[in-house]
């Protein structure tokens, strides 16, 4: 999803296509709450070049410029901070709970993620799909609907 947003069409000015901004939208949903900041095309375009930066800069592996791009950039979308944790035989467990409020925040998330533990994306194996998904070894579709249709796919094609 990330890397959707950072590879949306634009023209030869540079400029998002509005109807790649349409096609996103109605895939995933609006950046931010309805009458939200985020929404106008300007956040589209400011947070798909953010992300294009970011991970240009993970894909050649300079974590550096990486971190500096995503550090600095001026307007981060909101979070909800609090504190979960439970009393266990006179034990206090206590953590920080982050809560994306947002589309664009669940996705700044996922992007600090990548820089955490080292997380790299695949594109959904179903050929009608595509969508992008976290690589992990066990896992190589975005659903239980996509890996049967692969799964079908296959059979057919044995
Ligand atoms: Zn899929």
């Amino acid at each position: 999803m990330v890397k959707e947003l950072a590879e949306l069409k634009r023209n030869d000015d540079g400029e998002l296509l509005e109807e790649s901004v349409l096609w996103f939208a109605n895939r995933y949903g609006c950046l931010d709450q309805v009458g939200g900041y985020h929404n106008s095309l300007s956040s589209w375009d400011r947070f798909s070049r953010i992300f294009q930066q970011v991970l240009g800069a993970l894909e050649v592996e300079d974590m550096k410029t990486a971190m500096d791009i995503y550090n600095n950039f001026p307007e981060p979308p909101e979070v909800s901070i609090g504190i979960v944790g439970n009393d266990f035989h006179g034990q206090h467990h206590r953590s920080i709970r982050i809560q994306p409020k947002t589309l664009i925040s669940a996705m700044w998330l996922m992007v600090t993620d990548m820089f955490t533990n080292g997380v790299h994306l695949q594109s959904c194996e179903n050929p009608g799909c595509q969508r992008w998904i976290v690589e992990r070894s066990n896992k190589n579709t975005c659903s239980d609907a996509c890996r049967q249709a692969l799964y079908r796919k296959r059979k057919q094609g044995a």
